[in-house]
């Protein structure tokens, strides 16, 4: 598929070849394309850009990643397709583990997935997890005991609400990027960026380098002043702003 250069929605239809490739191989779910069209659709409405509100939100979530013991990056298929590269690199810049987690798990898209990484030079959790998240009753409870049982922050991304709540319950800070700021994750997690995945992971690791080297007190009051709540009605009328705009 040759995209021309100048089309204004590029990127947009780069990520739907690569969803669609992934999909045939076998990487994505076929519910992980329905998931990809509702992010696109508001995304669309974002003008396909970070906003100012989520620059916010990923400067929280980069704290909170600097500040955490044990810092687990939880992925599934789409995030794979999407941005297995930027993926492995916020890990290094955050000394984080990723660990897979699907909602549709079979021993043949684990093993997909963990090749994709491995690729990259990643070694991946989750392919063989032992422990289980209590209150969830689908394979997605499955829990690797050096990853995400042991994570005191979790960073998941195209989750579902009972998922995010379950790792609230467990006790695990969650951060979560979803790009519809009314969702139960969304409203679950503590840190909530309202981004597309592709363009706010690199941010979130260029970020992390960038307060790396500050000192904690500077670290807890980025997240002292930090509050999702607001922030998500924030992102909410972005979105809004971005129907009208579009519409007009
Ligand atoms: P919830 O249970 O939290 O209300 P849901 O069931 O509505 O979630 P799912 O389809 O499970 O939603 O999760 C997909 C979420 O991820 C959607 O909110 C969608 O907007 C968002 N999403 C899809 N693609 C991306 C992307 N590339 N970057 C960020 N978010 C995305």
């Amino acid at each position: 598929m040759t995209i021309p250069a100048d089309h204004p929605r590029k990127r947009s239809l780069e990520e739907r070849h690569k969803m669609e490739q992934a999909f045939l191989k076998g990487i994505v779910a076929a519910t992980g394309m329905i998931a990809h069209g509702r992010g696109e659709a508001l995304d669309y409405f974002l003008g396909e850009k970070t906003s100012a509100q989520a620059k916010v939100q990923i400067e929280a979530a980069a704290a909170k990643l600097i500040l955490a013991k044990w810092p687990v990056i939880s992925v599934n298929g789409n995030a794979t397709a999407l941005c297995a590269r930027e993926i492995t690199e916020l890990a290094k810049a955050a000394d984080a583990k990723i660990e897979v987690n699907l909602f549709y798990r079979t021993p043949q898209r684990i093993s997909l997935i963990e090749k994709e990484f491995a690729k990259l030079g990643a070694k991946i959790l989750g392919t063989n997890p032992a422990k289980k998240i209590p209150g969830l009753n689908s394979k997605r409870g499955l829990a690797d005991k050096n990853g995400i049982w042991k994570a005191d922050v979790v960073l998941v991304m195209l989750e579902d609400g009972d998922r995010t709540g379950a790792l609230r319950k467990a006790g695990k800070f969650v951060i979560a990027i979803d790009l519809n700021p009314i969702s139960r994750t969304a409203k679950k997690a503590n840190i909530t960026i309202v981004d597309n995945i592709t363009r706010c992971i690199p941010l979130l690791a260029e970020k992390v380098n960038g307060l790396k080297g500050k000192k904690i007190a500077q670290l807890q009051k980025i997240l002292s002043e930090y509050n999702n709540k607001k922030m998500l009605r924030k992102s909410e009328m972005r979105i809004r702003k971005g129907v009208r705009e579009r519409g007009a």
